[in-house]
């Protein structure tokens, strides 16, 4: 799992070179305790913190899990060293005015958990270190070996994958150095350890492999571990590569939970946001060794969050830069007895500027239209094309109003509950809601296969013709109950008794929110495509007498049985359980080729 080829370390001291580690070679298994012996001053302090990522070397490269770090910039160090390696020192180290407790729980590099499970987390470590019930007693009050203990399990409390030890007994007597090399041999059962120690007895009875050092150089190495060894193992971890290592995978998770809770702003913030996360967290996965694991996250990802073209969008770097080129303008002197002018309209003309220089213009023309849609298959895994178009206008279906069965347009069932809403005091704040939910038709991508890796199909199929639809449920098989009202899935009536229910405080009558639709009402929904012109029609008496463009528009019984196209919802989805960010939200598509 670590490599260090030809690693050199030179020291500069006074203008001359203090070569401290002279071309190593050497390799590290998952799982094996190694000691390092050698002479003072020998180099292996510089060794370990060489490993440790304490230090750089000067030539050679370190890999992890078969990446070399050449490359690594600070903050791929920082994680290396936060999260894989836990370091003891044969001074220990610890915050003397700090209840061990806290030693313990400040060196908790994973972000994201509260403080409870900090605690809990610390506590842990101390109890399986054996200081169990010693949480809030402060290192002064403790003997030697119980120091160690802390700064073990403050190595130990980030889980990581490496302990490196430099000389942990060596400020104990016997009979404790022999607890602490047991602690820490049992510790090496399930990661590697390497410790540095001028004890020979204790290297041969505890270690599984001695390694020695002379003079900056390696001299003996009781067992090596080949690159074909190497090789052989990491084919058999490919294998078994489920058994990703929890860390990655909540380093994974805390970065899709970080993008979840910013999908709601705007998607520039949101991107730029979370990209370093997610960077972070693949190197992190990558050194790990988890490429599949990753590979179908950033599937999952990037269709929650695809690229996408506008016709004009924020050029970030620009407004990195404005401030730098804001121009000042010249304020005029302050008179007596004299009114001076605000110059607002230069100002907004400067400001005006400055926004452009921020913004991109793309031009999309059927040209690029063509372009996108011929480009190689393999950089995409789905297109989805918008225009902007508006469709609540133009799909009409049933709703019922007192008993009475109205063919009406979404659009127009929208604001019906909107100014319904806003006229009862106590959802009047609900009413503007409403028009958030106002995008229930989106189109769906054009790969009908993209879709099925996604989504299962919980009845019919995927919508493909111009008057098929699709209905998307959540991953808890809902439908917003906004949404369904908006579609007229409900009853003015019904809803409204819905909503006072739900903003009952007290006796609220449980069947009205376990209410439920049958897939087959769903399914079974009478959705119409109206163009404009088949629903309203010139007037000709009038014309040019009252206004030169009158229209008149459609009775209800003449609207429900004019040509329009009919529309099926042929299928009902729901987003694979492995699937946290599908690229369809729960609602009502529609297809590319019905725009
Ligand atoms: P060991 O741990 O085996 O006693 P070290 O790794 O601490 O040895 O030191 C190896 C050599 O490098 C020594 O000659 C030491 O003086 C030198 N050295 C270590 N650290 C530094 C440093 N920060 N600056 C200059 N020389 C150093
Ligand atoms: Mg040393």
């Amino acid at each position: 799992m670590l490599r260090l080829e030809n690693i050199v370390k030179d020291y500069d001291v006074a203008g001359s070179k203090v070569h401290a580690l002279k071309d190593i070679t050497l390799a590290f298994r998952k799982n094996e305790f190694v000691s390092i012996l050698g002479p003072s001053g020998c180099g292996k302090t510089t060794l370990l913190n060489i490993v440790g990522g304490l230090d750089k070397y000067t030539d050679g490269d370190l890999y992890i899990n078969g990446i070399s770090t050449k490359e690594f910039n600070a903050s791929d160090w920082d994680l290396y060293r936060n999260h894989r390696i836990g370091f003891i020192f044969q001074a220990y180290n610890l915050i003397p005015h700090q209840s061990i407790l806290s030693n313990v729980e400040l060196a908790l590099t994973i972000s994201g958990i509260s403080k409870k499970e900090r605690i809990e987390k610390a506590k842990k470590a101390l109890d399986k270190v054996g200081l169990t019930n010693q949480y809030y007693k402060k290192p002064n009050q403790l003997s030697g070996g119980q120091c160690q203990r802390v700064a073990i399990a403050r190595a130990l409390v980030n889980e990581p994958d490496i302990l490196l030890a430099d000389e942990p007994t060596g400020a104990l007597d016997t009979e404790t150095s022999l607890q602490i090399m047991e602690l820490i041999k049992e510790i090496s059962k399930e990661r590697l350890v390497i410790m540095v120690t001028h004890n020979p007895e204790l290297a041969n009875s505890y270690s599984t492999r001695i390694i020695r050092l002379l003079d900056g150089k390696l001299v003996s190495d009781t067992l090596p571990y080949s690159l074909e060894e190497e090789k052989l193992e990491e084919k058999a971890k490919v294998r078994k590569n489920k058994k990703a290592k929890m860390s990655k995978v909540t380093a994974v998770k805390l970065s899709s939970q970080n993008l979840w809770s910013k999908r709601k702003r705007t998607s520039m913030v949101a991107i730029a946001g979370s990209i370093g996360i997610i960077g972070v967290s693949l190197v992190l996965a990558i050194s790990g060794g988890v490429h599949n694991y990753i590979d179908s996250m950033q599937d999952d990802l990037l269709s929650g969050n695809p690229v996408t073209i506008e016709e004009s969008s924020f050029d970030m770097s620009a407004l990195l830069n404005t401030s730098n080129k804001k121009e000042v303008i010249k304020e005029i002197e302050i008179i007596d007895g004299k009114v001076n002018i605000n110059p607002v309209i230069e100002r907004l003309m400067k400001m005006k500027d400055q926004m452009g220089s921020m913004t991109i213009k793309n031009t999309i023309n059927e040209d690029y239209i063509h372009y996108i849609k011929d480009m190689d298959e393999e950089f995409t895994s789905a297109i989805k094309y918008g225009y902007d178009i508006d469709l609540t206008n133009n799909f009409y279906t049933d709703f019922t109003v007192r008993n009475e069965s109205e063919f009406r347009s979404i659009s127009s069932i929208i604001r019906n509950y909107e100014t319904i809403l806003k006229e009862m005091k106590e959802f009047s704040d609900l009413s503007s809601y409403i028009k958030l939910f106002e995008k229930c038709f989106e189109e769906a991508p054009t790969s009908t296969e993209f879709i099925e890796s996604q989504y299962d199909i919980l009845e019919g199929s995927i919508a493909k013709e111009k008057d098929e639809m699709m209905v998307v449920l959540s991953s808890k098989q809902e439908l917003a109950d906004i949404t369904l009202a908006e579609l007229g899935y409900f009853s003015q009536e019904d809803f409204i008794t819905y909503a006072e229910n739900a903003n009952k405080k007290e006796d609220k009558d449980p069947t009205i929110r376990e209410t439920r639709f049958d897939y087959s009402k769903i399914l079974g929904k009478k959705i119409k495509y109206l163009p404009n012109d088949t629903i309203y029609s010139k007037t000709e008496s009038l014309e040019g007498i009252i206004n030169p463009f009158t229209y008149n528009y459609l009775l209800n019984e003449e609207r429900n049985s004019t040509n329009g196209l009919e529309m099926k919802i042929v299928g009902i989805l729901k987003p694979k359980p492995t699937i946290s960010y599908g690229c369809l939200s729960s609602g009502f598509y529609y297809t590319n080729a019905l725009t």
